[in-house]
């Protein structure tokens, strides 16, 4: 199952709710992109099935990593934007859409197959 955080930025108060990188449901792998073209932020599907063995980043772990957000190693799919379908998104590296400032993770949100 995977966990989307709600992550705020203290500078310019944007927030998303996003897994914050790598993820995982039942089915496939979920990881967080940022797309160029629109400035927004996404979880998109980067491989089909799942990994054995493999355990999403706890809260604890993001927020001591937030500075460098842990992504899957094998993307297999293209990274396409969802809100305008781009594919000029790159793995999200946690800083904030609008002023590129660091954003800081928070609490739970949201839970998903
Ligand atoms: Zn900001
Ligand atoms: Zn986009």
């Amino acid at each position: 199952m995977g966990i989307k955080y709600k992550f705020t930025c203290s500078y310019c108060v944007y927030q998303v709710v996003t897994s914050g990188g790598a993820d995982s449901g039942l089915k496939s792998l979920t990881d967080t992109i940022y797309c160029k073209d629109c400035d927004s932020i996404s979880d998109v599907k980067i491989r089909d099935g799942i990994k054995a063995n493999w355990t999403a980043p706890t809260l604890e772990k993001k927020l001591i990593n937030n500075v460098s957000i842990i992504h899957h190693d094998d993307v297999s799919l293209p990274l396409v934007c969802p809100q305008c379908e781009s594919i000029n998104t790159e793995l999200w590296d946690g800083t904030c859409p609008k002023c590129k400032r660091l954003m800081v993770c928070g609490e739970a949100v949201v839970f998903w197959d």
